[in-house]
């Protein structure tokens, strides 16, 4: 990258050890929040990825998918598409299921908020087996839409800079200290 945002980006982040079972680094980006610089830059470096590549919906992944995507969805222009955690969305839903690294899970996307063909970036904090992104994707090439590229704040070593899951590309700025 050789961008000096990365690092001030790496340095706001937290490693909380043992939460919330032993053995997990656990990467808070609740600290990431409180340092107004570190976060703008997070935001900006995605915006300045993002914002000529004819996207029209930014899906965030429940829980701090919500934190950083609908800033990037408003600066490019898109619509915000919450996928949430089972229950929570009070209309139709679609649904996939996946392995967490602590635990199993579902995702869920509401009928009808994303359109056959349209272009979609999807956003998370962290990546670590790529499950929830892999589920997330599915969500979405479901109703007909074309994923561009999946963009977190962490990733593993293997998958900082550039990787691909299920063939989209994924995009990630630090790795987990
Ligand atoms: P995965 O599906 O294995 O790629 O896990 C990614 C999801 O789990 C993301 O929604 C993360 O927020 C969460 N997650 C997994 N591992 C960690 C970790 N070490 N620290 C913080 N969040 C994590």
């Amino acid at each position: 990258h050789g961008d000096p945002r990365i690092k001030a980006i790496s340095d706001a982040i937290r490693v909380v050890p043992h939460f919330p079972k032993p053995g997990i680094m656990f990467q808070d980006i609740t600290t990431l929040l409180l340092d107004q610089k570190a976060f703008k830059y997070t935001v900006d470096i995605f915006v300045d990825r993002y914002r000529d590549k004819k996207i029209s919906v930014v899906a965030g992944v429940e829980a701090r998918g919500f934190i950083f995507g609908p800033p990037i969805a408003l600066a490019i222009g898109a619509k915000f598409v919450p996928l949430r955690k089972p229950k929570k969305l009070p209309g139709e839903v679609i649904c996939e299921s996946y392995v967490l690294e602590y635990g199993t899970d579902c995702l869920e996307m509401h009928v009808g908020a994303v359109q056959p063909g349209e272009s979609v970036l999807i956003v998370d904090d962290l990546v670590a087996t790529g499950g929830t992104l892999s589920a997330a994707i599915r969500l979405l090439e479901r109703v007909g839409a074309e994923v561009v590229e999946c963009a977190c704040v962490i990733g593993l070593p293997q998958v900082k800079g550039n990787w691909r899951l299920n063939g989209v590309p994924l995009y990630v700025l630090v790795e987990p200290r």
